[in-house]
């Protein structure tokens, strides 16, 4: 075995760099295929640095620029990171699923159904259409839910069925862990809960596998024990920002949804799901000031809801394309006190069942919160 590359900077912090300026890759084939378009982050590929498989932008504008530099994988499968003549530390891929080798009976592969995300999940966008995205004016300005539609890497919609015969496969053959479903927010009063209840239904009759389910909170509450008797163990209803008028700049059709209505229903999940098993994304970068995120986070973690906050990544093709990504020190001053008010509220990522805030690919929070603990 070769020793270990010294690393220059501590983990977190070094994640919080490649997050912020992504990486040029010497050889751009390492590791599983990088993911482009769909719904939610995306440009990124996953890299495991110091334990932790990370969402390093590769494919987004800042990127191409980075000055950070990932070294051809050597016959162990490790690459060093290089910034000018330092090493600063030292990523491995994981490697392509083996159940992106496979086609359902009708003929789509696998990969058009369901993807790995991090290093054991499975995610899914259950509906790939999404009233807000139909008009210039109302699309959230960091989503690319169409763009992989329509190059073809996914269909449309994903029936029961076919997400059930994909984690079975996924399980059995790649080990994952647990399923992300979220979904674009159909023309229903239900905002997606109702199929993504039906989907948990199918996967959790073929497989054993937690599931997160995400989508804009539902016309009646009632809507939240619906998906936990259906098999959803977490629930992900994503904020993205949390100032009114930064909602309403970046997202207009989705910020008509307000943040008390968001509240509202996180308070009503809570007692369904459980403690720390309700989740909100929250994009840092976007307008939002470190004082107005921490504030809002110590809202949520009152009410027992994870909030993850990832750096905002902008996506090739999206209005928000040439958006700048968060400066790490931005990202260091946000996450470094949320590990800690997170330890204080006693919620861990390592304690919710499924999901974003469990895989924490996309942040460097959860080794912020291993940092702190430790
Ligand atoms: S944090 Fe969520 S969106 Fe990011 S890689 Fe993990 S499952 Fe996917």
């Amino acid at each position: 075995m070769k020793p270990t590359l010294p690393t220059a900077l501590p983990p977190e912090q070094l994640i919080n760099e490649l997050q912020s300026y992504g990486v040029r890759l010497v050889d751009p084939k390492a590791g599983a295929d990088s993911r482009r378009g769909g719904a939610g982050p995306s440009d990124h590929k996953a890299m495991t640095i110091d334990g932790m498989t990370v969402m390093v932008p590769v494919h987004t504008a800042p990127a191409f620029e980075s000055p950070y530099l990932v070294e051809k994988p050597d016959a162990f499968g490790r690459s060093r990171v290089r910034r000018d003549d330092l090493v600063l530390g030292e990523v491995t891929f994981p490697l392509q699923p083996a159940f992106y080798g496979l086609k359902t009976a009708d003929g789509i592969p696998y990969s058009k159904i369901a993807v790995l995300h991090g290093a054991d999940v499975l995610a899914t966008t259950v509906l790939q259409t999404c009233i807000r995205y139909q008009s210039r004016t109302k699309t959230c300005q960091f989503c690319a839910i169409g763009q992989s539609l329509a190059a073809g890497r996914t269909v449309e919609r994903k029936t029961p069925a076919q997400l059930a015969e994909v984690a079975e496969a996924a399980v059995r053959l790649d080990g994952v862990k647990h399923m992300v479903m979220t979904t674009g927010t159909p023309p229903t009063r239900d905002r997606g809960a109702a199929i993504l209840a039906e989907s948990a239904a199918a996967v959790k009759a073929a497989v054993d596998l937690p599931i997160q389910a995400q989508c804009e909170p539902p016309d009646t509450d009632a809507w939240f024990a619906r998906m936990k008797d259906a098999g959803v163990d977490a629930l992900g209803m994503h904020l993205e920002a949390v100032t009114p008028e930064v909602r309403k700049a970046i997202m207009p059709g989705k910020a008509e949804v307000s943040v008390e209505r968001y509240m509202e229903a996180f308070a009503a999940a809570v007692p369904v799901f459980g403690r720390g098993q309700v989740s909100t994304y929250i994009l840092a970068g976007l307008g939002d000031t470190r004082e107005a995120i921490l504030a809002m986070s110590e809202r949520l973690i009152a009410l027992g809801v994870y909030p993850f906050v990832v750096p905002f990544v902008p996506i090739s093709g999206t209005p928000l394309e040439s958006h700048p990504t968060p400066a790490p020190g931005f990202m260091h001053e946000i996450l470094k006190p949320l590990a800690a008010m997170l330890r204080a509220g006693g919620l861990k990522s390592t304690d919710i069942k499924a999901g974003c805030g469990k895989c924490g690919a996309c942040s460097a929070l959860s080794t912020y919160e291993r940092e702190g603990a430790a």
